[in-house]
C-alpha cells in the first residue's frame, strides 16, 4: 500500500537523527543534534524570537559544509539548554567575518553538529540552525525566513527563497 501523502499542516517529527523525544507548543519547541546528545529549548515566538534568515555568505557555505544557513536569533535569556551542555564544543575566529566580528561556533562533540553561534558583536543573542529544529512544521511557518542575505554570493544554481526579502550583502 502506497504511503499516505505527508501531511504538513500541522506540528509533525519525522524520523531525523538519534533522538525521538524533540516537541512543540504554541510558545516553544526543541532543537537536537543529529546523535540526541544536545538538546536546547527555544521560544517560537517575540520577544524571545528575534529574527529568520537564511545566509549565502561564504562562512555560512564552509561552515554549514552546504550551500547556505538557514538561522533564526533568539535571545539568550529565553534559551535553555535541556541537555548535553558540557558536550558542545566551541570554536571562535573573526578571519572570515564581514564585519569583523568574531562569531563562536557550538558545535555537538559527537556528531558534530552545528547547535548555534555567537557573534561578538551582538551579545545576549544566539544564532540558531532551521535544520536541528525537531518539529519540521515549524520550519515552513513561524521560523520560515524573512530575508534572505549575502544573495550575491549564492550558487548559481540556486534560486531564492520564494516571498523572501533579497538583501545583496548583509542586513545588518
Ligand atoms: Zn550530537
Ligand atoms: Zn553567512
Amino acid at each position: 500500500m502506497p504511503d499516505a501523502p505527508l501531511d504538513k499542516s500541522q506540528s509533525y517529527f519525522p524520523l531525523a537523527g538519534g533522538a525521538s523525544d524533540g516537541w512543540s507548543n504554541g510558545q516553544e519547541a526543541t532543537a537536537t543534534c543529529f546523535c540526541g546528545a544536545v538538546q536546547l529549548k527555544f521560544p517560537t515566538r517575540a520577544p524571545g524570537l528575534v529574527f529568520t534568515f537564511i545566509c549565502n555568505c561564504t562562512d555560512c557555505r564552509k561552515i554549514t559544509a552546504s550551500m547556505f544557513a538557514s538561522n533564526f536569533t533568539v535571545l539568550d535569556t529565553h534559551l535553555t539548554h535541556l541537555r548535553g551542555r558540557e558536550n558542545l564544543t566551541s570554536f571562535s575566529q573573526s578571519h572570515t567575518i564581514a564585519s569583523g566580528n568574531t562569531m563562536t561556533n557550538y558545535f555537538c562533540s559527537t556528531c558534530g553538529t552545528l547547535m548555534y553561534r555567537v557573534s561578538s558583536g551582538f551579545p545576549g543573542t544566539s544564532v540558531l540552525r532551521l535544520g536541528t529544529v525537531d518539529d519540521f512544521h515549524l520550519h515552513e511557518t513561524k521560523l520560515k525566513p524573512r530575508v534572505e542575505q549575502f544573495t550575491e554570493n549564492r550558487v548559481a544554481w540556486l534560486h531564492g527563497a520564494e516571498g523572501v526579502k533579497q538583501v545583496a550583502k548583509s542586513r545588518m
